[in-house]
């Protein structure tokens, strides 16, 4: 499903005396099944323009098109497209509450007005796609901060989205738990054919995973491309905004600055390494 968002502007506490712009009249389009990564410092406007993206704030002006519907219309009914975006927010686990996990789960798709197999269909199927044993678990409460993040995502994606949002989803996790959601996100896209939107400070694993990288600063769009685009070419503006580049491409500049004939535009740990052993192997210049 794609999204087209036109000129949007957003403004807190409009016409009051703390009005704050926090997307400053942006545009941009998402391609169906695209995998894009919005980065950008806190307080650039991410979590602003995802709760956008299924009408839960109204812009300021602008308008917001998700698959040929202008969600921005008054009279559109939001409850269709909010079924087809999905919605995880940061820390989701906050948001469990129910005594067990597969009633945690159950309560979107039990507001779709689904019969109670149906729901027991997807619960079981989503659970399965974050990874979940169906038999083991019963309290949401006794679960790992990784476990219960695993909850939340699998709530929302038991609605069937088309289009999922994730807003920092492995914020607060250790290492281990960050690569388990984001390889468990990478499999949810390749498997079910869906538009993942994701925000993220880990460049890193921004430069792996997206298709598309989208970079804010103070409302607006600075940069939109493919990793390498981005990251390549406008690596000291982004540290300039106060953001990191993928650590492949920091040792990249280091060693050609001490005269190593390494690619400048090398994002991956494999594509380094390649160069890496050129060099080692003398087929390069030292
Ligand atoms: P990010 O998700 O990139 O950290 P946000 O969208 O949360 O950025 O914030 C963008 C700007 O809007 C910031 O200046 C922030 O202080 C402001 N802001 C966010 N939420 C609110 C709110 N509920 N009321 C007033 N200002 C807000
Ligand atoms: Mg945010």
């Amino acid at each position: 499903m794609s999204v087209i968002v036109k000129n949007l502007t957003y403004i807190y506490d409009e016409g009051m005396p703390f009005a704050s712009k926090a997307i400053d009249d942006i545009s941009f389009e998402i391609k169906d099944n695209d995998f894009v990564g919005l980065i950008g410092h806190t307080g650039s406007g991410k979590s602003t323009l995802i709760q956008h993206l299924n009408g839960l704030l109204k812009p300021s002006s602008g308008e917001i098109i998700v698959n040929g519907f202008n969600i921005t219309d008054k009279d559109l009914n939001l409850t269709e497209i909010r079924k087809r975006v999905g919605i995880v927010f940061q820390y989701p686990e906050y948001q469990l509450f129910e005594e067990t996990v597969e009633k945690d789960i159950a309560f979107g798709p039990g507001n779709l007005g689904l019969d109670e197999e149906e729901i027991s269909k997807r619960v079981r199927k989503s659970m399965e796609a974050v990874g979940l044993d169906y038999e083991t678990y019963k309290s949401p409460f006794d679960l790992s901060g990784g476990q219960k993040r695993r909850v939340a995502i699998a709530g929302v994606i038991a609605m069937n989205p088309e289009v999922l949002i994730l807003d920092e989803p492995t914020a607060g996790l250790d290492p281990g738990g960050r690569d388990e959601i984001f390889n468990l996100i990478k499999k949810l896209h390749r498997d079910n054919n869906i538009t993942i939107i994701l925000s993220s400070h880990s460049m890193d694993d921004m430069a792996k995973l997206a298709q598309t990288i989208i970079v804010m600063n103070h409302g607006k769009i600075e940069f939109m491309g493919t990793p390498r685009e981005v990251f390549t070419s406008h690596a000291d503006k982004l540290r300039e905004i106060g953001l990191d580049v993928p650590q492949v491409l920091e040792l990249a500049t280091k060693l050609r600055n001490k005269g190593f004939d390494i690619r400048p535009d090398v994002l991956t740990v494999e594509e380094i390494k390649d160069e890496i052993l050129k060099v080692m192997r003398g087929r390069k210049k030292c």
